[in-house]
């Protein structure tokens, strides 16, 4: 799989996942990310939990043309360093791997790359347009 550089990710989309990972809790909530160019602005949904969590996304990895940036999920348990299986998990899909804990606010998430170090991903105020904002942006 092709390894893009991300300059960040959408702040509305980074919104998204932690109200997704609010109301998913104590379920875990987790799913990919798609960027569109350099900048994460897509989540693909998963089914919730750590054990299905790989299977579903076998599952994805089949669809044709798919690239995925990473992933994201929650521990509603607020500890936000990556499990055995997460580093699994992080290694086959993509660089950056974000995982969110309570209070599911911009301070409470940690991003990682594929080997699980800790990393940077900016957040980024993008105007979404309906049909492609291509690399446009201002
Ligand atoms: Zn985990």
């Amino acid at each position: 799989m092709r390894r893009k550089r991300i300059a960040g990710i959408a702040r509305d989309t980074l919104n998204f996942i932690l109200e997704a990972s609010r109301s998913t809790a104590p379920s875990e909530f987790a799913g990919l990310l798609q960027a569109d160019g350099e900048i994460i602005t897509e989540v693909l949904i998963l089914p919730g939990t750590e054990s299905s969590r790989m299977s579903a996304l076998v599952r994805l990895y089949m669809l044709p043309n798919m690239q995925v940036a990473g992933s994201v999920h929650s521990h509603p348990s607020g500890a936000l360093r990556p499990s055995e299986p997460d580093l699994l998990f992080f290694s086959r899909t993509g660089d950056y791997h974000i995982i969110v804990g309570p209070p599911f606010d911009e301070q409470s998430w940690v991003c990682y790359n594929a080997s699980g170090v800790r990393r940077d991903l900016p957040i980024l105020d993008v105007k979404f347009d309906d049909d492609d904002f291509d690399d446009d942006l201002d």
